[in-house]
């Protein structure tokens, strides 16, 4: 089977995974985006998921992402959602060519992705990351933490506040730590109606996250393949 093949393949199981869950849970389709994420996968393949009529991208480290996009004819046909943690050394590269920083869990990121944007004569969309199981360790902020951080946000002038996302702690039952992220989403969207946004569910639990209200999913290996060992 052609790499063509493989990825028409897979990208219509995950497609269909998200219609039928949609229709369970009753929601149209058209609310939930797929972001692909093509961490560790060459340029080559993002050609071909465009063919595939993917229109969202997602990575998570900066230097890669810099790379690949760098060399890349078909920019303007791409969201770039960048997925990873940002170290507030690179806020300012990440801002130059991310349509969506998905992972902002700190208030000094507010100031660098800002400054970032500015000078790069852009604005960014920007999703809060939670930590749902208030183990601020691996990224995301604790949940008390999201509401003063939204409004820094929304005070800044480069950055537009479109909601939260999260990562299921592993071992954690996804429907319940997707329901609690929805309801730290309804707590922001509370004083920011525009923080429509709900960004979770990944390869091995999107259909929790689209039970749960989830309004973007990051999907990297159902669709592209198991990734090489980090390092
Ligand atoms: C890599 C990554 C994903 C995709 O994970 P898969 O399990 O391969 O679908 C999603 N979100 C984030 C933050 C990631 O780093």
């Amino acid at each position: 089977m052609s790499r063509r093949e493989t990825l028409s393949r897979n990208l219509e199981q995950v497609r269909e995974r998200i219609r039928s869950t949609c229709a369970e849970a009753g929601r149209p389709v058209e609310e939930v985006e797929l972001v692909v994420v093509t961490k560790f996968f060459p340029t080559e393949d993002v050609e071909l998921l465009i063919d595939l009529g993917v229109r969202a991208v997602g990575e998570s480290r900066d230097q890669e992402a810099t790379v690949k996009l760098a060399s890349f004819s078909r920019r303007d046909q791409l969201k770039v959602h960048f997925v990873g943690r940002v170290q507030s050394n690179k806020a300012s590269s990440i801002a130059r060519y991310a349509d969506v920083v998905h992972s902002l869990d700190r208030p000094k990121l507010v100031r660098a992705l800002d400054r970032g944007a500015e000078a790069a004569g852009r604005s960014l969309d920007v999703l809060i990351q939670v930590s749902l199981d208030d183990d601020d360790s691996r990224g995301g902020a604790r949940s008390a933490d999201v509401p003063p951080l939204a409004e820094q946000v929304h005070a800044s002038d480069h950055l537009r506040l479109r909601g939260v996302m999260a990562v299921a702690p592993s071992g954690a039952d996804p429907d319940e730590s997707f329901r609690r992220l929805r309801s730290v989403a309804h707590g922001i969207r509370a004083s920011h109606p525009e923080a429509t946004w709900i960004s979770a569910g990944m390869s091995a639990d999107l259909e929790a996250a689209v039970r749960n209200g989830a309004t973007h999913l990051r999907v990297g290996s159902a669709i592209l393949g198991s990734r090489p060992p980090l390092g």
